[in-house]
């Protein structure tokens, strides 16, 4: 039994609910995160619960910081501890760079990268008071590669690179590991913003010849969150078919 707390944001939905589910049957202790995904978040609560897991729900946006203090607050209450945070929750947005609008812009930044800062932020200063802890920033292949009409997107995912890289080595010598997954495309309701014709482009551009599933992604978190990583920090894992060499 891994006596261990993991919090994962926008844990409800898509990647986020296969980590949950994940996370919670290697024995971790799990708080699911969510916005607006009551109705996943529920549901997602009582099938778990009911085999015994020991989760819990927090609705917190992750671009305000008054929240995401109050839930990282709950975390350590209600579970003893924070061992393991999974930045997940994204939005993404399929539009023409000369049309995005100051408004797209500072919501993509916000709920992408300032939502990443706020919860890394507050966590950290209980993982270094406590000499240890686990950051996964979820990443993109397009914040590697760069996405034609998904500009801001793409800036939000390098960022996340970025910040991974330079927090690995500021809180290394606390003995916190700080590492990125960049999924590439991956089946979730994310994909609604491309039509079939696309899809078919992606996977076709894909070596392993198909889109990725929530549980690929899973298991690289549940990979980086353990013993078996130790000594990895500062890296970004890509789980996307070959799409990206
Ligand atoms: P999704 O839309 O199903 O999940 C996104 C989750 O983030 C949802 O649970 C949503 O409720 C939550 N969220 C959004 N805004 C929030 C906020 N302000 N506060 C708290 N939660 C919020 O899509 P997904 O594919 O599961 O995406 C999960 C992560 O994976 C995202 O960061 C996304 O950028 C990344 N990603 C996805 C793909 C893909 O192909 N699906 C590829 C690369 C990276």
């Amino acid at each position: 039994m891994i006596n261990k707390t993991v919090l994962i944001t926008g844990g409800a939905r898509g990647i986020g609910k296969a980590m949950s589910e994940a996370f919670a049957k290697e024995g971790y202790n799990v708080l699911i995160n969510f916005n607006k995904s009551e109705d996943e978040a529920n549901e997602l609560y009582t099938k778990l619960s009911e085999k015994n897991f020991y989760v819990k729900l927090f609705k917190a946006d992750v671009s305000n910081r008054v929240e995401v203090e109050n839930m990282i607050d709950y975390c350590v209450k209600e579970f003893g501890g924070l061992d393991v945070l999974v930045n997940n929750a994204g939005i993404s947005q399929d539009k023409l760079f000369t049309d995005i609008t100051d408004e797209d812009w500072d919501r993509m930044m916000n709920i992408n990268l300032k939502g990443c800062f706020y919860c890394s932020q507050v966590a950290l200063k209980y993982m270094i008071s406590e000499k240890k802890g686990n950051i996964i920033n979820i990443s993109s292949i397009w914040g590697i590669s760069g996405a034609s009409c998904e500009v801001h997107y793409s800036i939000t995912k390098a960022g996340i690179i970025g910040m991974t890289k330079a927090l690995a080595k500021e809180v290394g010598p606390s003995n916190i590991r700080i590492n990125s997954i960049a999924p590439g495309v991956i089946n979730t309701d994310m994909l609604s913003e491309y039509n079939s014709e696309d899809i078919n482009v992606l996977v076709e551009e894909t070596p392993l010849m198909r889109l990725g599933t929530p549980d690929d992604i899973a298991n690289c978190a549940i990979f980086l969150a353990s013993d078996k990583s130790n000594f990895i920090t500062g890296q970004v894992i890509s789980p996307n078919g070959g799409f990206v060499i």
